[in-house]
């Protein structure tokens, strides 16, 4: 198993480049929760397996979006928060507040944290 692990970290996996799409071998992207979700629809829509990677001319611009996008998506969740807090926090002080808010507060916060996965870009850091 070991062995078969050193391999694969060397001649990287095969599968399709996120950025150029061609079907070499290179780098795998981080098995990450959008990752395994988009393997499992595909799974279940009986399509084949594809791995995501990024061969080896595109690795250094994977890189750079994948940590963008990582930079995205924390912010968005922070923005989502402050919505929910002000919302709830903001109606409380004006007085207005009822448990009510809370259901449209969580959708918004919902909303604005996934609005990032317009441009997901996987994670090709470790
Ligand atoms: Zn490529």
């Amino acid at each position: 198993m070991q062995k078969a692990k050193n391999r694969r970290e060397v001649e990287g996996e095969r599968g399709v480049c996120i950025l150029c799409g061609k079907e070499t071998s290179g780098a795998p992207a981080r098995q990450d929760f959008e990752i395994r979700t988009a393997r499992r629809l595909r799974q279940a829509l009986k399509l084949p397996e594809r791995h995501t990677i990024s061969c080896k001319g595109c690795f250094q611009e994977c890189a750079r979006r994948g940590e963008a996008f990582g930079k995205k998506r924390k912010s968005y969740l922070a923005y989502a928060a402050l919505f929910f807090l002000l919302l709830i926090f903001g109606s409380a002080g004006l007085g207005g507040f009822t448990p009510w808010l809370i259901l449209p507060g969580a959708l918004g916060a919902a909303i604005i944290s996934l609005l990032p996965y317009a441009s997901y870009f996987p994670s090709f850091g470790k």
